[in-house]
């Protein structure tokens, strides 16, 4: 690693660390145009405007980037928009995606007007407190602008006319949202000393409550003035192992929503919801059951979202004594991708091997944060080099030249080179930093950037 690129600048790296965005959700009820604003707000064809009504969207979070900022857009679309009790609903729709939310966009149809279902919204979000930037969408000209006014009665601010369809006025919504938005998602910082950020996430019936339960019991539930802590009401301060703990979307567990329709994908939004508030997400699967797609998947969306993971089996005291053995087997086959991840074998109903899943999860923080020094990094790529040098393709071998940490939670290297490098080499270079540094619990992410 001697042949440095001249004019690197490691200062302009550093400020890459841009940690978590901040989350603009958007609601409103069905049909006003949510998805099609969605489409327009992250400039691709990717949140798919539903033709039928009801089906269950499994992702509903996006990255868009406007004016330089960046951003993660929620939507709340894809439901029944027939369903008895509509109104309620989708208020208790909109709460869900307002827990998760920095912002929120709220989309009325200024051609069809205010509705039960659009005051019950309002309601829901005049209590959250959050910023909220309202959307008076389908006005497609001039003509429609005028009953785009009508929606100042709300009360919750001036009406920005768009066109989600046709694009016009987005520009000035865009900026609106932007001006609404904090510049970092609220307490992001593990340095500001606030309790770590921990969601239970899974499947239905797999025992997140009665995790929570027993977590919540075996130490005192802690109260809610503690000093400098505001909690959300579906949040809890748990204290476990000596340390507090903020426990995300611990309502959500306890109450156990249920809608008659669409609940799978109201499930969904919550999951996906407490994952992008959480630091560390705690994985529930049924160690008594043969593991499922949906369990793979939500295991994926906190690879995806970047965040530190556990996965807890739970119900380990219905496995056979005899079985066990040959289970952890069959685990690790099926989770060959999560083998980074921490795993407890517990019992939330006997309260076996509780005591280990704070270490877990303090590993998985651990691995989250880790900072690898420049230097260190760049004498690892150089010992990765010369014992396996890219392969020669037409001639031509591409070059580490140098590499460094742009950022943590999770690790994200930026290594520079003399061309492209095969996608198999860059798997390889992502698996030997684990193999030399660890991460346990965290997603690593390398990017690669050639130069000239
Ligand atoms: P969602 O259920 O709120 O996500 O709504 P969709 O994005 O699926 O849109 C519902 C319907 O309204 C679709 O047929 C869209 O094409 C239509 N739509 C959305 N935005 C506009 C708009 O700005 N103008 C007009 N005229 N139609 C729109
Ligand atoms: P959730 O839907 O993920 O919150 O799951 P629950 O906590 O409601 O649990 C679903 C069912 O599994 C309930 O009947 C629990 O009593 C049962 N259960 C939860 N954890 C365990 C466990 O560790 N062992 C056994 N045998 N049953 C459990």
């Amino acid at each position: 690693m001697t042949d440095l690129p001249t004019g690197y600048d490691e200062a302009s790296f550093e400020a890459e660390d841009t940690g978590p965005l901040p989350v603009l959700a958007i609601v409103g009820r069905p049909n006003v145009g949510k998805s099609t604003l969605v489409n327009r707000i992250i400039g691709r064809r990717e949140a798919v405007v539903e033709d039928t009504p009801g089906v269950t969207r499994d992702r509903v979070s996006y990255d868009a980037n406007w004016g330089g900022r960046q951003f993660t857009v929620v939507d709340t679309g894809g439901w029944d928009p027939d369903a008895v009790g509509m109104a309620a609903k989708v208020a208790a729709q909109a709460e869900v995606a307002i827990m998760a939310a920095d912002a929120v966009l709220f989309v009325v149809d200024a051609t069809v007007g205010i509705t039960d279902a659009d005051e019950a919204v309002v309601r829901v979000l005049r209590k959250s407190g959050k910023p909220v930037v309202l959307a008076a969408n389908k006005v497609d000209d001039q003509r429609t602008e005028a009953e785009a006014m009508n929606l100042w009665s709300l009360g919750i601010g001036e009406p920005y006319p768009v066109s989600a369809m046709h694009g016009r006025g987005s520009g000035d919504l865009l900026d609106a949202v932007l001006a609404a938005l904090p510049e970092a998602p609220a307490e992001t910082d593990p340095q500001t000393g606030g309790p770590r950020r921990v969601a239970i996430v899974g499947k239905p019936n797999v025992g997140k409550s009665s995790l929570l339960n027993k977590v919540a019991k075996e130490d005192r539930v802690v109260v809610h003035d503690m000093a400098g802590t505001t909690v959300d009401p579906v949040d809890e301060l748990i204290n476990l192992g000596g340390q507090v703990w903020r426990f995300i979307d611990t309502a959500g567990i306890r109450r156990r929503v249920r809608t008659a329709s669409g609940h799978e994908y109201y499930a969904s939004l919550r999951t996906h919801g407490a994952i992008e508030r959480a630091e560390v997400v705690v994985v529930v699967v049924d160690a008594s059951e043969p593991m499922t797609e949906q369990d793979l998947r939500i295991m994926t969306a906190v690879e995806e979202a970047g965040k530190a993971l556990v996965i807890a089996f739970n119900k380990w005291d219905l496995v056979d004594e005899d079985r066990r053995y040959y289970l952890e087997r069959e685990i690790d086959r099926d989770l060959i991708q999560f083998r980074w991840a921490p795993r407890v074998n517990i019992s939330a109903f006997t309260g076996r091997h509780m005591e280990k899943l704070v270490p877990a999860i303090e590993a998985a923080l651990e691995g989250w944060q880790t900072r690898i020094p420049t230097g260190q990094l760049n004498a690892f790529l150089g010992r990765l080099v010369a014992a396996h040098p890219h392969p020669v393709r037409s001639g031509k071998q591409p070059k580490l030249l140098f590499g460094t940490q742009a950022s943590t939670m999770p690790p994200t290297f930026v290594i520079f080179t003399s061309g492209a490098i095969e996608p198999s080499y860059q798997r390889f270079i992502e698996r030997r930093l684990r193999e030399d540094f660890g991460f346990v619990g965290s997603p690593v992410h390398v990017a690669v950037r050639p130069r000239k």
